[in-house]
């Protein structure tokens, strides 16, 4: 095979150093920027600009994040990296350098893990982040995925989770509920037989193996200064919400029936008798945004939406810390939101 075409890769025993030069020829960072990438001891980048670093590191380990028998090489490499680009996209920042660190147990061949890279640099790829480096271990317990992304967002213009103030305006992008959904039809045998549309399935299935990072949103909405504070959503709203709440010293209050659903969540809560809301409300690993819009920038912000790339729906309000997290029922009622997203250390069946 000629030099600049990669070698097939190896379905035999896995080998260190030849699997990081495979991993190195077929992903590897090729900019201008970066000095050196896979090879050294450390990568080194030319700063392009004065803009601020962002990092953020995200470890996944077999059985507690995923699920082999569920998931693909690819699917587990893509969710990898979405887990983090999404973090980027909810500091408004653009996301730019890779760093993938893995824990390998017996069984698992060369071309498995390439599958994984190829799955990773997939949901990499249209936002032009590049490979620089990585480590390799052994495992004697499970594959652990540990990935660190950097991003650059200019002075000022990050959206934290402690921006929000009384009054704003909660928005989020995308639908919710999906992912759990496509999670239950996975893991659930009854899965198939089950009375929901096949196109519905393998929609919310997609969802919750390949979602999408929200970068256009998070990074139009800190170029614009709209929002005064944002999360990814990746515990689940009523959780991820609370995170909002408490960084910000506020409440809010979330109108349930304005919670945004698609046409497959819907059919899927229909055929299952689940009430579609309580997934949007709890349901985790959507991976949209969560933001705070002041009132006066309502209209630009909706106007803005357009080019998201995925819907905005606005879905509730913040509210003062003494009335704390609160959903209004679809009879209008209104009480405390409990807070059923995912804790880890906690017992509970699954988790994400
Ligand atoms: P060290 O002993 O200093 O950790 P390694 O031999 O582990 O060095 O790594 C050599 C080079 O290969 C480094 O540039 C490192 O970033 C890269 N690397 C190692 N493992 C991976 C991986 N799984 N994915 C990407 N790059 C990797
Ligand atoms: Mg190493």
């Amino acid at each position: 095979m000629g030099s600049d075409s990669p070698r097939r890769p190896s379905t035999r025993r896995l080998a260190e150093f030849p699997l990081i030069d495979d991993l190195a020829r077929r992903f590897g960072a090729t900019g201008q920027a970066v000095v050196r990438g896979i090879g050294d001891d450390t990568a080194i980048l030319r700063p392009s600009s004065r803009d601020l670093v962002l990092l953020t590191t995200d470890l996944l380990a077999e059985g507690v994040h995923f699920d082999r028998t569920t998931a693909t090489y690819e699917d587990i490499g893509f969710k990898a990296a979405v887990a983090n680009l999404s973090d980027i996209a909810a500091m408004g920042g653009r996301p730019r350098y890779l760093l993938v660190s893995l824990a390998i147990p017996n069984g698992h061949t060369e071309q498995d893990i390439v599958r994984l890279y190829q799955g990773m640099m997939n949901a990499c790829r249209p936002y032009d982040v590049e490979l620089i480096g990585g480590d390799t271990s052994s495992s004697r317990h499970g594959l652990f995925i540990n990935v660190t992304l950097t991003g650059s967002v200019k002075p000022g213009r990050a959206l934290t989770r402690s921006g929000a103030r009384i009054g704003d305006l909660l928005y989020v992008t995308g639908t919710l509920g999906d992912s759990l959904a496509g999670l239950q039809l996975l893991t659930d045998k009854r899965g198939k037989a089950a009375g929901i549309g096949s196109m519905a399935q393998s929609y919310l299935v997609e969802r919750h193996l390949r979602p999408t990072p929200r970068l256009s949103a998070g990074q139009l909405l800190a170029k614009h200064r709209l929002a005064t504070s944002a999360i990814d959503l990746s515990d689940g709203l009523s959780g991820d919400l609370a995170h909002i709440c408490t960084n910000s010293k506020v409440g809010a209050e979330v109108d349930m029936l304005a919670l945004p659903l698609s046409p497959a969540c819907l059919d899927y809560a229909e055929a299952r008798r689940k009430n579609p809301f309580m997934l949007a409300l709890t349901g985790g690993e959507d991976y949209e945004l969560l933001v705070t819009v002041p009132p006066k920038n309502k209209t630009n912000v909706e106007r803005l939406a357009r080019s998201f790339g995925c819907r905005l729906s606005r879905i509730g309000r913040i509210q003062s810390p003494q009335r704390g997290l609160t959903v209004i029922e679809p009879d209008g009622s209104s009480h405390k939101l409990a807070i059923t997203s995912y804790r880890h250390f906690e017992t509970r069946s699954h988790a994400r």
